[in-house]
């Protein structure tokens, strides 16, 4: 599985607006603008460089500017050349809404076009000629294999047939200009697993051979900064999804975070012998070992920083690395923060009863989230009834029972480790921030699988009494009810997996996963509270605090 866009998806930013692609262009008007506009907000991504020493801030002033170079080759693989785009466009407000975009189509509505006469977007973006079509691909890929590699551009030659221009040869100059950043930025190093994998990184950019570098990449344990940077996700090819799109992330760890994440993970087997299901359900032992990591991103570029952004990065997609090293899971903490404080505050602030609004915190937000991340370790991957593994057994609803079971477990872990007194926290907050963020994932629809599961919870605890829906139409837990519905649930999806039988995961899924009438009138008030979508960021040097010269 392609995994970073995951916890894009869990955290319900890029659900589509409902927009039809087939209506025409909108025309060019300031309104226009500003409503697009309107449904991003902007965030400065400043994180505080104070505690890093000089040799580190320099290495990440060198990687700013290498993951600058990413911009313009993600331009070209979405679009095309930036520059006479841009300055076709009059009107201020569309040419912002181009940039936030790379192009001329609106990633927060399918693609729909929102330049008059621009036609709808290529499926294959631009990384094929306009005008082939996929029988011609076909065909000549089977003479020329390289036409379907992650790391070319496909153009048509001086007869008119494909040809596959390698990423290095396509992007010369600003592949050339991001290695030599990058291999400044090795020279500067302290750490030897970063120091290697970034030397590793710089060759790849030249070579389009990323996979010692992946190695080195899953090899990087105690680095304070870290860096993705490089054609990695496929989502850009609609048409095949065979082309990476070149993106970056630079990246600063959480080192408390990340610290009490590995000591969670430690406490995984005797929070396994507590799970509240029967013995036969938590036989397997849960690994401790831990690829877990808080950051705050620095700067996001192409790919990454197109249209909805990302808050958590699953890697690497090599199948060959996850066979040797596993996949490292990043959280991206002030990102996270930004779309708090952004979107889901004004949510609560619509749909909470006012005495809880209190309730709804980063801290509850962001526990919540990381403890889903550990979580996924608990309960059994193998069925007790002789099916075979839980995700063989239950095949398409294996992932969304999975994530559920990821949600509702890492709220038990919460509960568990604050009743043992190894968690500060209040169970109220973190009960109320998780009930606001159901409302934040079915916000456009419960359509998508993960709107889906998120309605499940819903129902399930509105069944138990876990929150009460006032007669003014907001939304209030009772600690206690929700403390037991959290165990209830648990021990639901638990007997689910492990029993593995696929008809009764079906309809528990329609059982529970149907959309409240009265929710769906709620929503439309916070839809009418015209709270932003998504987030932009306002990025780089210069909105560093304490990043040196
Ligand atoms: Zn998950």
């Amino acid at each position: 599985m392609r995994g970073a866009f995951i916890m894009l998806l869990l955290l319900g930013a890029a659900f589509g607006s409902g927009c039809g692609t087939s209506d025409p262009p909108q025309p060019e008007t300031r309104s226009t603008a500003d409503s697009l506009l309107d449904r991003y907000t902007t965030v400065r991504l400043d994180a505080d460089l104070g505690a890093l020493d000089d040799a580190r801030r320099g290495v990440i002033r060198l990687l700013v500017e290498a993951a600058h170079e990413m911009d313009s080759i993600y331009w070209r693989q979405a679009y095309g050349e930036a520059e006479p785009l841009l300055a076709a466009i009059s009107d201020p407000g569309l040419r912002r809404y181009a940039q936030i975009n790379y192009g001329p189509w609106d990633r927060l509505a399918d693609n729909e076009p929102f330049i008059a006469g621009v036609g709808p977007k290529p499926r294959g973006a631009n990384f094929y000629p306009a005008d082939m079509s996929v029988e011609e691909f076909e065909a000549a890929a089977e003479e020329n294999p390289a036409l379907e590699s992650l790391y070319t551009m496909v153009r048509r030659d001086a007869t008119g047939g494909l040809v596959a221009i390698p990423y290095r040869a396509y992007f010369e100059v600003p592949v050339l200009r991001a290695a030599e950043k990058v291999r400044q930025a090795a020279q500067l190093a302290e750490e030897p697993g970063l120091k290697r994998y970034l030397e590793l990184r710089a060759d790849a950019l030249e070579t389009d051979e990323y996979r010692a570098s992946d190695m080195a990449w899953m090899d990087m344990k105690d680095n304070v900064i870290d860096v993705v940077i490089g054609p990695i996700e496929t989502y850009e090819d609609q048409l095949f999804g065979y082309k990476a799109a070149h993106e970056a992330f630079v990246l600063v760890k959480d080192l408390e975070w990340s610290g009490r994440l590995a000591r969670y993970t430690r406490l995984l087997p005797s929070l396994q012998r507590g799970l509240p299901v029967a013995e036969q359900y938590k036989q397997e032992s849960p690994g401790t070992e831990s690829d877990l990591g808080a950051y705050d991103a620095i700067y996001y570029a192409g790919d990454a920083n197109a249209g909805a952004k990302t808050i958590a990065i699953n890697l690497p997609n090599d199948a060959d690395v996850q066979l040797q090293k596993g996949t490292r899971r990043l959280q991206l903490k002030n990102a996270m923060r930004a779309k708090f404080d952004e979107i889901l505050v004004p949510i609560a602030g619509v749909l909470i009863a006012e005495d809880q609004q209190a309730n709804v915190t980063f801290d509850a937000f962001f526990g919540n989230t990381m403890f889903h991340e550990v979580a996924h370790g608990l309960g059994i991957k193998n069925t007790v009834s002789g099916r075979g593994t839980v995700r063989e057994a239950l095949r398409d609803h294996a992932s969304a029972l999975e994530e559920g079971k990821a949600d509702i477990l890492g709220l038990y872990m919460v509960t568990t480790l604050q009743e043992e007194g190894e968690l500060d926290a209040s169970l109220a907050d973190h009960y109320v921030t998780f009930l606001a963020g159901i409302f934040r994932s079915v916000r456009f629809g419960a359509a998508s699988a993960h709107g889906r599961a998120n309605m499940v919870r819903f129902n399930y605890f509105k069944e138990r009494g876990a929150f009460s829906r006032t007669e003014e139409g907001v939304y209030r837990v009772d600690p206690d009810a929700m403390r037991a519905a959290v165990d209830a649930l648990s021990e639901t999806i638990l007997v689910l997996q492990g029993e593995g039988e696929y008809a009764a995961v079906d309809s528990f899924a329609a059982r529970y996963g149907a959309v409240d009438p009265q929710l769906a009138a709620d929503l439309l008030r916070v839809n009418e509270a015209n709270i932003p979508v998504d987030i932009v960021f306002e990025q780089g040097v210069s909105v560093l605090q304490n990043a040196g010269s």
